[in-house]
């Protein structure tokens, strides 16, 4: 049995395959993790991560914080800070650094509350007609952290912006006033970090609701431990959990978070896949199109196609969004709708199934359908307005390069306007 051993920013010197690493390197390290959380584990340590190719290796890239991820005026005042303020100097800074970050984006706090008797519910988020977010508060953290990562304020205690839940009764009073929704997905944070005593106090009531035909799980346990599901003591506890859910006639949706082909090769990657596939879970995966880590159509056409072999549905190709080290990370809309579309023709039809390129933003899930001569076609894969939904429109941009739906402005809507 392999024992989950992690690391976060106190222990940082504890990492054995750091201890080659320069202080200069080890202070760009510490000083960017005190913006954003950093988590690493010794499975990633030990079969993820390329230490040859380090700082260069994509999932080093993807775990580990570095310098380029912060402006450099907020790198320097920290550094600054760090060498000769006081501990209460740093605390504000830090602060106030982080909430230049945009650590709500898309008005989620304000706009896609769920609400019984004007009653905001905790933990819970109504953004599209049929589908409900569950964030439970044991869900709070992840094996791992992406450097990427949009939920990063959740990770972080004094900041008041966590979205979680307790209690499953709210959700399940909620449900039975919005019989429209058919799929509650769990997320986070990662779910998967649950024991199986704490999920099934979710599912079971949960199994009992009629109209809740879907249940889902967001994870990147299958990356960052893959042993939640094979070696681990609970592994065949959560699998039963798991279970009921197929066995109670709902479908088990995992939406499983890769980055790069490299989180597919471990052979324990695909046991687990296996364990979850067996007992009958649909295992689609997710991932943003990063810059350092997957910027590139051959990655994308290999793990697509590796996924399609091990038995997972390739689901979305998103872009970064507007929250914490997006200037770093982004893709221009043009360049990721040129990676994707190369990386979707090189793929056999069974592994090109992934929409993309699309931003989730404040009114939708937005698709880029085409770019030419600085105009974009764009399609709602989702919208809030579920009328909207599959909405084709044409927009331009405000700003030379737009990485972003805020760098475009709507200039007509398109075919069809039914
Ligand atoms: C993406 C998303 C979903 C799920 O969307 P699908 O396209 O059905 O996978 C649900 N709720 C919110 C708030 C989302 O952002
Ligand atoms: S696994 Fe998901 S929630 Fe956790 S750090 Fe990565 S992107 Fe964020």
């Amino acid at each position: 049995m392999q024992k989950f051993k992690s690391y976060t920013l106190n222990k940082l010197e504890k990492i054995p395959q750091l201890s080659g690493l320069s202080e200069e390197q080890m202070e760009e390290i510490k000083i960017v993790s005190s913006i954003y959380p950093f988590k690493t584990n010794n499975y990633v340590l030990e079969n993820l991560i390329d230490w040859n190719n380090i700082p260069n290796d994509p999932i080093f890239r993807l775990n580990f914080p570095h310098k380029e991820m912060l402006i450099p005026e907020h790198f320097e005042q920290l550094k600054r800070v760090r060498a000769t303020g006081t501990k209460e100097e740093l605390k504000e800074v830090i602060y106030n650094i982080r909430m230049k970050l945009n650590p709500h984006p898309a008005g989620q706090k304000e706009l896609n509350g769920a609400f019984l008797e004007e009653k905001k519910l905790e933990g819970i988020q109504h953004k599209y007609k049929d589908i409900l977010l569950f964030f439970p508060s044991q869900s709070q953290t992840c094996h791992a952290y992406c450097t990427f990562c949009f939920r990063w304020p959740q990770f972080i205690n004094d900041l008041d912006f966590k979205i979680q839940s307790k209690e499953i009764d709210p959700l399940l009073k909620y449900l039975s006033e919005n019989p429209q929704i058919t799929e509650v997905l769990f997320t986070g944070g990662d779910p998967m970090i649950m024991n199986s005593r704490v999920l099934d106090s979710y599912i079971e009531p949960l199994l009992k609701v009629d109209s809740i035909k879907t249940i889902r799980i967001g994870t990147k346990a299958l990356s960052y431990w893959p042993y939640k599901f094979t070696t681990d003591e609970d592994a065949e506890g959560m699998l039963n959990v798991l279970r009921k859910i197929t066995k109670a006639g709902k479908h088990l949706g995992f939406m499983a978070h890769f980055n790069h082909p490299k989180e597919l090769e471990p052979p324990v990657v695909k046991e687990a896949i296996d364990k979850l596939r067996s007992i009958g879970a649909v295992i689609r995966t997710q991932s943003p199109l990063l810059r350092f880590i997957n910027n590139d159509a051959k990655t994308w056409t290999t793990m697509w196609e590796k996924q399609v072999q091990l038995g997972c549905i390739p689901y979305y190709m998103f872009l970064p969004r507007d929250t914490g080290a997006q200037h770093y990370f982004a893709e221009t809309l043009e360049n990721a709708h040129k990676l994707y579309t190369e990386a979707i023709r090189n793929c056999s039809g069974l592994a090109s199934t992934a929409k993309g390129p699309v931003m989730s933003m404040t009114h939708g899930k937005v698709e880029i359908l085409g770019v030419k001569n600085n105009s974009y076609t764009l399609r709602y894969v989702k919208h809030r307005d579920h009328s909207k939904t599959f909405k084709t429109f044409i927009a331009e941009p405000i700003t030379p390069n737009p990485m972003w739906i805020d760098d475009l402005v709507e200039v007509k809507e398109e075919v069809p306007n039914y």
